[in-house]
């Protein structure tokens, strides 16, 4: 007999959590270690499921770097004991959050999967049981002793994707997530399907996870637009400790080509605060050098973000941001893929 798989649920907040308040329709959060009686149908997974909830939980709204880390620490200091994570948290950010502890974690081997739902548990055609449920089951899926995915996913409506390549795209859709650039890791229907071919491989197993804590979030991010003024992105420089800038271009990577743009660019580059080139688009990529707007930008130090998300470009730059990196090893390193996040 194979042995049951051991998962453990991180509950932070977000409205998974809240039950509503029939007296007042209020949502309030509940005991998060009673989750078995509030979803009976957890005990037919064939699984030992065990919590640890935020004493406080929170709105993923305020979510924060300190957050990160108090998530990323409960699964490093439980990871030799679980088979397999399951986060939850509000959908609000929780693309940033799985972000993040994408590039946290080296050389995971075992699946952390983040969902959260866009009704309380309680509610009426909630998605909340369907979310976690399946959650639960892809964290605890392995073959021959081997966990199925070993790298952060992220739940939500019968999909999984890879966290670090997705955005939220609907506030009040059941399916409030996509992953314009990167297929679906599983989908779930009748039958649970892995597109095996898709799942992140190490290169070598025998390595042991390595947890990084160190991100810096001294950064911004700049969404360009058609009139935008001078004075504005000049106030970039003026910033104390801001070391780097996630610029939002437009189409395959452009920008406007006045000659006061690119100045303010050449003084950021020599102030050395980091700008990445992201798409606006919520698919495809940049392509910088493609037209004459964006081949300016490489002589001036932008690093080209590729077909990454925002969400994992903020991401990416807190973590690179927190280890020590030369200038060059830096663009380097944010213009590989380093979790799956861009293509090659
Ligand atoms: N505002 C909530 C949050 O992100 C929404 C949700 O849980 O989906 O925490």
């Amino acid at each position: 007999m194979t042995k049951q798989p051991n998962i453990l649920i991180v509950y932070t907040g977000g409205t998974i959590g809240m039950v509503k308040d029939y007296k007042t329709g209020a949502l309030k959060a509940f005991d998060f270690t009673q989750i078995s009686k509030k979803i009976p149908e957890l005990q037919q997974l064939n699984c030992t499921i065990n919590t640890i909830s935020f004493e406080e939980p929170i709105d993923s709204s305020n979510m924060n770097i300190k957050y990160y880390v108090e998530i990323a620490k409960i699964i490093a200091d439980n990871y030799d004991f679980f088979d397999g994570f399951v986060v939850l948290t509000g959908s609000d950010t929780m693309s940033y959050v799985s972000s993040a502890l994408s590039f946290m974690f080296e050389n995971l081997q075992k699946p952390v999967i983040f969902t959260g739902s866009q009704l309380p548990i309680g509610d009426l055609r909630t998605d909340a049981k369907e979310n976690l449920i399946t959650s639960i089951q892809i964290a605890g899926s392995s073959i021959n002793g081997k966990a199925i995915v070993r790298e952060v996913g992220l739940y939500f409506e019968y999909k999984l994707y890879r966290a670090n390549r997705t955005t939220k795209i609907s506030a009040e859709q059941f399916e409030a997530f996509t992953s314009m650039n990167y297929p679906p890791l599983a989908e779930s229907g009748v039958h649970l399907n892995f597109n095996k071919s898709l799942l992140l491989k190490l290169d070598n197993e025998d390595e042991k996870l390595i947890f990084r804590k160190g991100l810096n979030n001294n950064i911004a991010v700049l969404k360009l637009f058609p009139g935008i003024t001078e004075k504005i992105v000049r106030s970039y420089l003026k910033i104390e400790g801001l070391r780097g800038i996630i610029m939002e271009t437009f189409g395959a990577g452009n920008a406007p080509t006045h000659p006061w743009f690119l100045e303010v660019l050449k003084e950021l580059d020599e102030n050395n605060i980091y700008v990445v080139n992201v798409t606006q688009c919520k698919g495809g990529s940049v392509l910088l050098g493609h037209y004459e707007t964006s081949s300016v930008l490489k002589d001036l130090g932008v690093i080209d973000g590729k077909d990454i998300t925002t969400e994992a470009a903020v991401a990416k730059l807190m973590y690179l941001l927190g280890e020590k990196l030369t200038k060059k090893e830096f663009v380097e390193y944010f213009e590989m893929p380093l979790r799956g996040e861009i293509s090659t």
